[in-house]
């Protein structure tokens, strides 16, 4: 009843990229229910997470003061420990014991070690701010670039594509721009379940005449909209693409002229996929060889066409190559830069945007400008004052050797290069594949301080836990996938001693010597304006009088560009390139010891590692526990009935969970969400590397199936 609320605050949804405005109803400091407001990306609509996963702010487990491990007890993940009741564990204690002795640590281990033995992991459930401030606080107090985040795990492969192919990693357009597409791609992405909002306005596009290709392993939703379904054979992503490139070239369908003004490399890309027929490629792809021909030169003829990918096409040891083949499609036939045409990763969480351009990554200063460049740290060094000191003495204030990634981070904790790390808003312990690795990682660094809602799986293994806070509770801008820059506004006040995530950073950084003052957001924000052009034009005033701008933003007061790069690409030439790729098998194939494909991802209900939405009441009843979806015929070769229980087994180890029949899953296949601990699907996943972007092998590792 909207008439009971005493307050209404607007603010942005803090799940999927989507990015959805809303509006929250607050009475006595306590959410009573949540609308869809008229947002750029939304127009009033949210999907379940948005509407319902709000609760989970008030969970009894919520973390209301800093906490201390207690002498000898040692670190690990314990069968038994209670998160709801952390006190075995650890002690309470006021902010300044714990950041003296968060800090403490951290400075010992640098002053006896070097800088470069400091890691942090940011998120992307940070805002903007949030994440400026805590790369800021790594490169200048910590003084390396070992900071990254969980676009290492999204879609690094995909932003190492694009930037190398056409100098920028957002996307070319927004998702609205499929209403005026002829033709859409969406491959890799299952957006009814990941991106919903985005996915309902994909239908919307579908019934008004826009026609859909779906070209995925899995069946999913929007298949009951698209024209065209080809399923392929996992893992054989680049053969396809290539495919259809050759069709593309052998059937002269390219844009001669569009490629001749704005293209670099077609002709090494022709060479590459000259031999790459349809013919040649449809056992391997599992789709005849008319599918792919006619899925081309559908693609190619239309007027205007876009594609839309998700993590089934970052998530491999090729995803960079599985990227680039799109980039070329999109090239060859002259397919961005118009209104309905371009190229889109869809974003996964809330702010992954923006805090990879804010700098939460190891080998670029925000913006994406190389840590390399010494006019870029330069420049850096002069906002920052008095920046600190580098790591290899040569003198700099900023290091400029590119930092390590994510997994790269785990594996120099076991090789003792890195001792201490500070941790905020990411879920390792949960997240990062091979977790018996990354957990021993965890439980072997010397300091650990995590900053966090919930004593989550990684806040296990701290020293010491700052505790933070939740979305509705802040003020910050976020960006989402379509490059719209949004501001949420708090709604409810701290519980307890939590204190906003950019104090906490900000007493972190006073502790390593920093002589930050910032009373706000809006004075981080007007600090980041100054080092980043994507923000010119898009002033936090402006923010707070329309909610959201879109960069980037060409003169006060315009729209910004929701199509980009009509005229020139952002690079040395102002042309895009061709960049041809090779068909590779997956990191670890299927045999005869594990014959099933096991491949991990999201849930509708659930969100990321689960420390939200699983304590989200209404999320949480919907979906209570570990699935593993599997088709029929799978199902009946192991004799399971649904709701019976089967175990999944990799070289890495093993988990039981509940089956479920899943019509969109191929024989041969098994897909399990990692939001639940109790069957962690990150034990048994592949921490093989895409070479390019650093990014795991989630959609594919050798398993066996068999009846618990
Ligand atoms: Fe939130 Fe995404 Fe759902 Fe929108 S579509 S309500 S942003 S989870």
């Amino acid at each position: 009843n909207s008439d009971s609320a005493e307050r209404k605050v607007d603010s942005v949804c803090p799940y999927c990229g989507v990015g959805c405005q809303l509006t929250y109803h607050v009475k006595d400091d306590a959410i009573l229910y949540v609308e869809g407001r008229d947002g750029p990306a939304n127009q009033g609509r949210l999907c379940v997470k948005g509407r319902f996963g709000f609760d989970y702010g008030r969970h009894p487990s919520r973390l209301t003061r800093p906490l201390v491990r207690r002498e000898g007890v040692p670190k690990g993940m314990d069968e038994g420990f209670d998160p709801a009741r952390p006190l075995t564990h650890f002690r309470e204690a006021d902010w300044d014991e714990a950041l003296t002795l968060a800090a403490g640590g951290l400075t010992r281990l640098k002053a006896d070690h070097g800088p470069r033995a400091l890691a942090g992991f940011g998120s992307a459930k940070c805002s903007n701010e949030e994440a400026w401030l805590f790369q800021k606080l790594v490169r200048t107090g910590f003084g390396s670039n070992n900071v990254d985040h969980c676009t290492r795990l999204c879609h690094a492969s995909s932003v190492a594509a694009l930037m190398e192919c056409i100098g920028s990693g957002a996307v070319t357009a927004s998702f609205m721009q499929a209403l005026n597409a002829d033709v859409v791609i969406l491959t890799g992405c299952n957006p009814a379940v990941n991106h919903p909002v985005a996915a309902t306005f994909f239908k919307q596009a579908a019934k008004g005449g826009t026609r859909f290709i779906i070209i995925d392993p899995r069946g999913q939703a929007m298949g009951a909209y698209a024209h065209r379904v080809l399923r392929f054979t996992p893992g054989a992503d680049v053969s396809l693409f290539n495919a259809m490139l050759n069709v593309i070239i052998d059937e002269q369908l390219f844009d001669e002229a569009y490629i001749r003004e704005h293209t670099e490399g077609f002709e090494r890309l022709k060479a590459s996929v000259r031999d790459q027929t349809p013919e040649s490629v449809a056992m391997a792809c599992g789709v005849p060889a008319d599918e792919i021909r006619a899925a081309a030169r559908e693609y190619a003829n239309a007027e205007r066409a876009m594609i839309f990918w998700g993590m089934g096409i970052s998530q491999h040891t090729h995803g960079t190559d599985n990227a680039r083949c799109l980039i070329s499609l999109a090239l060859a036939c002259g397919h961005t830069g118009r209104p309905g045409t371009g190229l889109h990763p869809l974003r996964g969480q809330n702010n992954v945007q923006g805090a990879s351009d804010a700098g939460l990554i190891p080998m670029v200063l925000p913006d994406y400008q190389p840590v390399s460049d010494a006019q870029v740290r330069a420049s850096f060094e002069e906002l920052w004052g008095n920046a600190g000191t580098s790591s290899d003495g040569s003198g700099d204030a900023l290091d400029p050797e590119p930092g390590l990634t994510v997994v790269e981070i785990m594996d120099a904790i076991h090789a003792g290069t890195i001792r201490g790390m500070y941790i905020l808003g990411e879920n390792p312990a949960m997240s990062d594949p091979d977790l018996t690795h990354a957990r021993g990682a965890l439980a072997s660094l010397e300091h650990l301080v995590v900053q966090d809602l919930f004593v989550t799986e990684t806040a296990q293994f701290a020293d010491v836990i700052l505790p933070a806070s939740s979305w509705p509770e802040k003020d910050g801008t976020v960006t989402n996938t379509n490059r719209q820059v949004q501001l949420g506004r708090q709604a409810l006040p701290l519980p307890g001693d939590a204190r906003p995530d950019w104090w906490i950073i900000q007493e972190m950084a006073r502790r390593f010597g920093l002589d930050w003052d910032y009373g706000h957001p809006r004075e981080v924000y007007a600090e980041m304006q100054k080092g980043m052009a994507s923000l010119n034009h898009i002033d936090w005033e402006r923010l707070e009088r329309e909610g959201a701008v879109t960069y980037p933003c060409l003169a006060e007061g315009a729209p910004g560009e929701d199509v980009v790069f009509s005229e020139a690409f952002p690079t040395a030439s102002g042309k895009a390139r061709f960049s041809p790729a090779l068909p590779l098998p997956p990191d670890e194939p299927i045999d005869r010891d594990y014959p099933t494909v096991l491949s991990t991802g999201r849930q509708l209900e659930h969100w990321h590692t689960g420390s939200m939405t699983r304590r989200a009441q209404v999320l949480d009843d919907l979906e209570p526990e570990a699935v593993a979806s599997l088709s029929a015929g799978e199902l009946t070769r192991l004799g399971v009935h649904p709701g019976e229980r089967v175990t999944i087994t990799t070289r890495r180890g093993a988990i039981t969970l509940v089956a479920r029949l899943d019509d969109g899953m191929p024989d041969g296949m098994v897909f399990v969400p990692f939001c639940y601990v109790e069957a962690a699907v990150n034990l048994l996943t592949n921490p093989a590397l895409d070479p390019y972007g650093k990014i795991p092998e989630f959609k594919y590792a050798a398993c066996r199936l068999s009846r618990a």
